[in-house]
């Protein structure tokens, strides 16, 4: 990360990026260049779309709004990572962190998880995405997660693909070293973290959890976490442990 440029703005753009292409910009973008960043024409900036890696573009005015002019390439494309994130969706502001925190974390996959104690089972996928672009845009990170529409947790344990390893951050685990429990995944498998909502997970819905093929009980230390908390610390040992943070 030595040599990344983190002055210039970053903005995600659906836009196909090479040298030359003229980019129109949503009004909400020209908005925040033009009058929030006061940007003038020729400043610089930093574009992606997920699929072309980073480019350096140029303010330019367009004749109602400002509009971009692409220039060079500044970082090719990078692979997602292969990490899914199964999560009960919380209420509005702890679920825009959550998501935020996830996609910073290097996740590939957003995954709404439907489970009895759940708060809320309407998930604004919209949003969840606005939320990751966010992410994206303020942290360098070139390749968007998928968002997936919301699953009940039956369906998502009957439907897994059992080679994902499973990684069930249950509250009721008793405590032990995460890193040890971590250390036991087969090398180089792709896998999944699961948190639960505030409620917890049911008795029943543990049951049948710990029943799976390649499921590891993780616990976080001695305490209860918050659902957004635990997602954090479970994705960072998750990455130092398992995954691309080694
Ligand atoms: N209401 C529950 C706590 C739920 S915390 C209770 O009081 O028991 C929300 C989610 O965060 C949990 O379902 C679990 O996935 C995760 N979590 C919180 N603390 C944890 C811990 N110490 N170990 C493992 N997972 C934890």
């Amino acid at each position: 990360m030595a040599s990344y440029d983190f002055r210039s703005p970053r903005l995600y753009v659906d836009a196909p990026l090479s040298a030359g292409a003229a980019l129109a910009l949503e009004a909400g973008q020209a908005h925040y260049l033009g009058h929030v960043l006061r940007l003038k024409p020729g400043d610089r900036v930093l574009v992606f779309n997920g699929r072309d890696g980073e480019w350096s573009a140029a303010i330019a005015a367009g004749r109602r709004a400002l509009t971009l002019r692409v220039g060079e390439q500044t970082r090719a494309q990078t692979a997602p990572a292969d990490l899914h994130y199964l999560f009960a969706p919380l209420k509005a502001a702890r679920l825009d962190y959550m998501v935020q925190k996830a996609v910073e974390m290097g996740v590939s996959r957003l995954q709404p998880v439907l489970t009895r104690h759940v708060q809320v089972t309407r998930v604004n996928l919209e949003r969840m995405r606005g939320n990751a672009i966010e992410a994206a845009e303020q942290c360098g990170i070139l390749a968007l997660p998928e968002v997936a529409a919301p699953v009940a947790l039956d369906r998502c344990l009957a439907e897994r693909d059992p080679a994902r390893w499973l990684v069930f951050c249950d509250e009721d685990a008793a405590s032990a070293s995460p890193a040890a429990t971590l250390g036991k995944l087969p090398p180089r498998s792709p896998l999944a973290v699961l948190v639960g909502p505030e409620g917890g997970f049911a008795q029943d819905e543990r049951a049948a959890l710990l029943r799976a093929d390649n499921v590891v009980r993780l616990a976080l230390g001695p305490r209860i976490l918050r659902a957004d908390t635990a997602a954090v610390a479970a994705l960072a040992l998750v990455q130092a442990v398992a995954g691309d943070w080694r």
